[in-house]
């Protein structure tokens, strides 16, 4: 089995082909920060105009690294949603048109889905268990029973956490994404600095980020106002250690409570290093198996929608030549 995947839900262009569901071939990714730095963020009519100038580029590359003829491939997996309809677009017609012209079946993939299945690509899945999803628009603790079916047992009831990040990285001055530049300035400095963390309802597994960005912006504010020097690194080893906290001890709690046998890192937040540390010394021991893909498969990339794509491929799971890009699309309805 030869999978061909594309993702371009958001601002990288990437195609993968993967073999037998775990063995990756290429893995081409075209990222666009340099185009949407100097603008703070990702602007759409940008992402969707460099995915239309990248997007054959991309497929031939991936086909080129993996050596692989279009009539050896199995199938083509692509991004449904959710993410930026005009990006989305431009990977789902892709994929219609390289699937029609080679007369491939067309496999739509939910992105998050994706996220969780690049762990697929480090290690097998055993069930039941638990994926922790960080990333740009999402943070979500997922209980999966088995392959292809996902309940969302928490969520963020405002800011996801690398929406957090990338704030609180605006604030501290640094550029976009700020996550990784928070992140390195982190290892810097102590966490010395007293910050919320929205542990909300004792029984509950949601989180929420927007309390303790703005605890971040007010606490800069109020040192400039009294002319008080705040160390950045201090800031930053603060905000992530408080960040870092509620992930680690729901995420434990959530296995505990499930009962599950692995727990899955995914998502872009993943690459964190203070999360992955804490999360691998919060479960060392434990009898549950901590899964951590390495930093390529965390941020977007479209190995992790060929796994996922190979698995809802063996499932039947088929598009036809009327699939769209559906930019909230609902995971548990996968
Ligand atoms: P979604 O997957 O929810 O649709 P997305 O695809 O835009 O959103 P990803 O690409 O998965 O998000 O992740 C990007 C996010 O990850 C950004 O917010 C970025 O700041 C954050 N991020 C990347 N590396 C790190 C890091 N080392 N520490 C913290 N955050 C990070
Ligand atoms: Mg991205
Ligand atoms: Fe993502």
């Amino acid at each position: 089995e030869l999978i061909l995947a594309i993702e371009t839900s958001c601002d990288e262009t990437a195609v993968a082909i993967l073999k037998n569901g775990t063995e990756l071939l290429s893995n081409v990714v075209a990222s666009q920060i340099e185009s949407h730095k100097r603008f703070g963020g990702v602007v759409p009519e940008v992402a969707s105009r460099h995915h239309v100038e990248q997007i054959t580029i991309v497929i031939e590359e991936a086909l080129n690294q993996a050596e692989i003829e279009p009539s050896d491939l199995t199938a083509v997996a692509v991004t449904e949603g959710p993410g930026l309809v005009g990006a989305l677009l431009i990977g789902v017609n892709a994929a219609k048109a390289f699937a029609f012209a080679h007369g491939l079946p067309l496999v739509p993939v939910h992105h998050i889905a994706g996220h969780i299945y690049a762990n697929r690509l480090v290690k097998e899945m055993t069930f039941p268990l638990l994926s922790l999803i960080v990333s740009g628009g999402h943070t979500e603790l997922v209980f999966m029973e088995k392959h292809g079916t996902f309940k969302v047992i928490g969520e963020t009831r405002d800011d996801a956490a690398g929406e957090a990040y990338d704030k609180v990285a605006r604030t501290l001055n640094m550029p976009y994404p700020g996550g990784p530049h928070i992140d390195k300035l982190a290892q810097e400095g102590e966490p010395n600095i007293d910050l919320p963390r929205a542990w909300l309802e004792p029984e509950s597994l949601d989180f929420s980020f927007s309390g303790l960005k703005s605890a971040v912006i007010n606490t800069v504010h109020n040192a400039a106002q009294r002319g008080e020097v705040i160390k950045p690194e201090d800031l930053a080893a603060s905000f992530q250690a408080s960040v870092v906290d509620v992930l680690v001890e729901k995420t434990y709690r959530a296995a505990e409570q499930y009962n599950v046998k692995q727990v899955l890192l995914a998502g872009g937040v993943a690459a964190n290093k203070g999360l992955r540390h804490e999360l691998e010394k919060r479960f060392e021991g434990t009898q549950y198996d901590l899964v951590i893909p390495p930093l390529h498969l965390c941020t977007d990339n479209a190995a992790m929608i060929a796994a996922a794509g190979s698995v809802a491929y063996q499932k039947g799971t088929r598009g036809d030549m009327s699939l769209n890009g559906v930019p909230g699309l609902d995971l548990e309805a996968q």
